[in-house]
């Protein structure tokens, strides 16, 4: 495997590196610093390792390039492990975050961590302030990730340029602020972004989705749960699913849905874990309706 000769060649010049700075003259050749940060390589390496036979797709080389940062590429890794025997899918939860303490998104964040599934969160930057805070925080912990919104769920095709680039950016630096980690995707309201204005004037990728369970409309527990119960029996392999964790309706379906969709053998991922196993590369100012090959071939 040619990611693997690379991987192997990785770990060869951090060795190689450590053997300098330790070698035999007893002159120290690196500052506090600099070791620190050879360390935090070679523990990034040596975690990848660990995980890279769960991988699937893509390599190594594209993991560190799409890496804006170590704590990005530590997040894209993490714990997880995968099957790639088994079938993959993105649940999304829009709207949120919801405090409510019955039912709101920390009682779903206990699910998706009875279950050791994630989830995608694309939070409303008037959302987050310091009462949601913790649930940011443990959406990181449980290796979620937490994607823009926009601020007051503007349609944003209907903003000039200085509009959607103040709906996106205030957001995403809340969610900077809020969870430390960067905001990496974007799901425009009402999956709203083809117009010209709005792909030129943001650095992230628009992610859409497969299916609609319509949990927003029916509010209602068991519609949501018979819709999906119905498009699982489909090839589901890499769909992206639409929901609401505003709704406790959703909230409730969701006891239901999570434990099928593990029982049935799927492995519940976050956006960008999904493009990664699947090999896509996500490109800012883009539409992915889905995440698949046909879909990055076509400009929404
Ligand atoms: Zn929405």
């Amino acid at each position: 495997m040619k990611s693997l000769k690379k991987l192997a060649g990785m770990i060869g010049i951090v060795i190689l590196l450590c053997g300098i700075m330790t070698g035999c003259s007893g002159k120290r050749l690196y500052s506090e610093e600099e070791l620190t940060q050879i360390h935090d390589v070679v523990g990034a390496v040596e975690q990848i390792t660990k995980e890279f036979q769960y991988v699937i797709g893509g390599s190594i080389q594209s993991l560190l390039e799409d890496s804006s940062s170590r704590a990005d590429l530590m997040d894209y890794v993490s714990t997880r492990k995968y099957d790639p025997d088994k079938k993959i899918i993105a649940l999304t939860f829009d709207d949120g975050p919801s405090t409510d303490e019955t039912n709101g998104t920390s009682d779903l964040l206990d699910l998706l961590e009875q279950y050791d599934s994630k989830a995608t969160f694309f939070c409303l930057g008037n959302r987050l302030n310091d009462e949601s805070a913790p649930l940011l925080k443990r959406m990181v912990e449980l290796g979620c990730e937490i994607g823009n919104h926009s601020y007051d769920h503007a349609q944003l095709t209907k903003l000039d340029a200085k509009g959607v680039r103040d709906e996106i950016d205030t957001t995403n630096e809340l969610i900077k602020k809020y969870s430390g980690r960067d905001c990496r995707i974007i799901r425009p309201p009402y999956g709203a972004a083809d117009n010209d204005i709005v792909p030129t004037n943001v650095s992230q990728p628009f992610i859409m989705w497969d299916m609609d369970t319509l949990d927003w409309k029916t509010k209602n527990a068991a519609s949501v749960i018979s819709l999906v119960e119905k498009y699982k029996e489909q090839d589901w392999d890499g769909a992206v699913i639409l929901m609401h964790d505003i709704h406790p309706t959703t909230i409730e379906a969701c006891k239901t849905i999570i434990p099928e969709l593990v029982n049935d053998g799927y492995q519940l991922v976050t956006v960008s874990e999904l493009a990664y196993l699947k090999g896509v590369k996500l490109e800012p100012g883009k539409s992915y309706w889905g995440i698949d090959e046909k879909s990055t071939e076509t400009d929404y």
